[in-house]
């Protein structure tokens, strides 16, 4: 007989891309419980969305894609995504009855010496045939390294920590990256502060629409680069900036978003370029992105030399039952539901019928 915590898959994740592999797994014949759980470090459903800050409204979000079988009812464009979207997902984890564990954070996923991997956390261990690892960015923020960046006698914060607006009222704010948070902060922070912008790259704009073609061709090349075992980059490096967009109509109507080029030391007050230009600052705000949160996973040694890993649709290259849901290719609502729902059927055609190992998504 089975122990208790020893089942066929451990989702790692309660948000989009674990909630859409959880409602698949369930479809593909995995029992709730006994065959799958899922294990989530929050506190409570709405997996990054809970954390992110309350003027991101449903309407200046890039969509959030409906969960596979339950429609997001979006009352208008004016509701925080902080509270619709965690109510949406909680709805979603009672309705299907999905079998979430939280807060239950996976410190480490091991080989164990059988057919199993072991699933360490916070309360008590897991064993399992295989792992669907969907524990998104949010958690790992990446800031670059200048030099003097200890000086700075200002506030420094990155995405995951901007709250209001008016917390930076009257003041100037050194907002850095090219990506959709620092244009989308940038807009709002000018409203009430004065602003500098500085990207490493000139911003790329896009004049027209970003349809079915463009995505597809994003999601192509970031694909690319994790069957290489490449470092997936940022989806909006590759698809520009949409001038379409309200708030980034309103910074460029409204002259904030004129970019400077990177600083190249941080000062006690503010930041300085070689040639002598320097910007006082009361803070610096590193719109500087995400990397994939995955440390946990260190102990299978997934990393190529490439500095990502390598990836076979949507499990670890020479690795079918370890399986990364909304990474790379998959970072977004739309990509994680496809990519819970390949997982899922991979996960049955490889544990329930094992003679046929899939090759492909
Ligand atoms: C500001 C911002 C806005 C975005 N807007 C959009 C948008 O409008 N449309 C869109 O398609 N995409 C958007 N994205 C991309 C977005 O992050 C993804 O589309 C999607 O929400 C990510 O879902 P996820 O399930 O992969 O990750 P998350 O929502 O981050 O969920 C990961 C879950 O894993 C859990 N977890 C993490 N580590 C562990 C661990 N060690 N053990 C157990 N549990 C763990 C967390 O608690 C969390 O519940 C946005 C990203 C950002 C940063």
């Amino acid at each position: 007989m089975r122990a208790d915590r020893d089942v066929d898959v451990v989702v790692i994740g309660a948000g989009q891309a674990g909630l859409s592999t959880a409602w698949a797994l369930a479809r593909q014949g995995f029992e709730p419980g006994s065959g799958f759980v899922v294990l989530d470090a929050d506190d409570a459903p709405g997996g990054a969305w809970q954390h992110r800050w309350p003027s991101l409204t449903l309407g200046t979000t890039h969509r959030v894609h409906d969960l596979p079988g339950l429609r997001f009812e979006q009352p208008d464009a004016d509701t925080p995504a902080v509270t619709s979207v965690p109510a949406y997902f909680a709805e979603y984890e009672r309705r299907f009855e999905l079998p979430v564990h939280r807060p239950v954070r996976v410190r480490a996923v091991r080989r164990t010496a059988g057919d199993r991997v072991r699933v360490e956390t916070d309360s008590g261990d897991w064993t399992a045939r295989a792992i669907v690892n969907a524990t998104g960015t949010w958690t790992r923020p990446f800031v670059p390294r200048y030099p003097g960046q200890e000086l700075f006698r200002g506030r420094q914060l990155h995405t995951v920590d901007y709250r209001f607006r008016d917390e930076f009222a009257g003041q100037h704010v050194v907002v850095v990256g090219g990506g959709a948070s620092a244009t989308q902060l940038l807009a709002e922070i000018a409203t009430v502060a004065t602003t500098t912008w500085v990207t490493r790259r000139p911003p790329v704009w896009r004049e027209g629409p970003f349809d079915e073609n463009v995505g597809r061709e994003v999601v192509a090349k970031v694909e690319e680069a994790v069957r290489e075992g490449r470092r997936p980059g940022s989806v909006v490096g590759l698809t520009g900036l949409l001038v379409s967009t309200p708030y980034i109509r309103d910074g460029l109507d409204r002259g904030v978003l004129e970019r400077l080029p990177m600083f190249d030391r941080i000062t006690e007050d503010g930041v300085a370029w070689a040639d002598g230009r320097s910007v006082r600052a009361d803070a610096i705000l590193w719109a500087t992105g995400f990397r994939a949160a995955v440390a946990h996973l260190a102990p299978l040694h997934l990393r190529a030399p490439g500095g990502g890993i390598r990836m076979d649709g949507t499990s670890v290259a020479g690795e079918p039952r370890i399986h990364l849901v909304g990474y790379g290719p998959s970072a977004s609502t739309i990509g994680a539901n496809r990519a819970g729902q390949a997982a899922a059927r991979r996960l049955r055609r490889l544990l329930r019928d094992p003679g046929e190992l899939p090759r492909t998504a």
